[in-house]
């Protein structure tokens, strides 16, 4: 019922302190355990629920430990800013697919006050503004990765942009806002973006409601499941 007897290290839950959050809503009292013991993660979660701190929170704790064997070799970004290193395919441990561009700012503004102090580097990628700045972004390196669908398709059929070859970590969040016509191809290729390691990938997808698509894209990606309907 309380962050401090969660088992987080210690980083982590004075970053849980510095948002003010005291005690875990009832999403983060189940989420947190559950990816503590490896399970995949479906939850019918509406926004303010905490449903963002609930993902976060367990998979950054359960990954700081763990960045330095698992993230890919770190560019100088400095050096690639002024072009004396070639840049670097980024390969990042977390990715959070969610439907729009205002929702993905706001997992990131979360996303950046938990990897406080934790080497896990955050980016956003989203439609609708320059792609190459945000290229650039991904190119100084990156952990865990906000994205939009559409966006996130386009930065993995780049050359030498984005692989997801090395997540850990994959979220749906907001899955059934992402329900459109092409929805069912667009996850196929995001999903089996990661399948070189398939497996060892951990799926967490929130719906606020749980039409047929969404129980279909549960159904075939994300085994070993914990449902929770609320
Ligand atoms: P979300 O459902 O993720 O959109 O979160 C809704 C709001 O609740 C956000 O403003 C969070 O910062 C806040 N929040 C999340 N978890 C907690 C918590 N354990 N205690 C207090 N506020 C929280």
């Amino acid at each position: 019922n309380s962050f401090d007897t969660a088992g987080l290290h210690p980083i982590m839950l004075r970053n849980v302190q510095l948002c003010g959050y005291q005690t875990p809503t009832p999403i983060q009292r189940y989420c947190i355990p559950a990816v503590k013991m490896g399970h995949d993660i479906i939850a019918i979660a509406q926004t303010g629920s905490g449903k963002t701190a609930a993902y976060l929170i367990p998979i950054l704790n359960q990954l700081m430990g763990k960045a330095k064997k698992l993230a890919a070799p770190r560019p100088n970004p400095v050096a690639v800013e002024s072009g004396a290193a070639p840049p670097v395919t980024a390969e990042p441990l977390v990715v959070i697919v969610c439907p729009a561009r205002e929702l993905a700012v706001q997992i990131f503004n979360e996303a950046r006050k938990f990897c406080y102090r934790t080497m896990l580097r955050p980016a956003v990628i989203y439609g609708g503004s320059p792609i190459r700045e945000q290229i650039g972004q991904l190119q100084k390196g990156c952990d865990v990765l906000v994205a939009t669908p559409g966006r996130l398709i386009d930065m993995m059929e780049r050359p030498h942009v984005l692989s997801l070859r090395r997540v850990r970590y994959m979220v749906i969040d907001e899955a059934d806002e992402m329900l459109h016509s092409d929805w069912e191809e667009e996850f196929n290729k995001i999903l089996s973006g990661g399948e070189q390691e398939e497996g060892n990938i951990k799926y967490m997808l929130f719906s606020a409601t749980f039409p047929t698509q969404v129980r279909k894209l549960a159904k075939d990606h994300l085994a070993n499941t914990h449902v929770r309907i609320r």
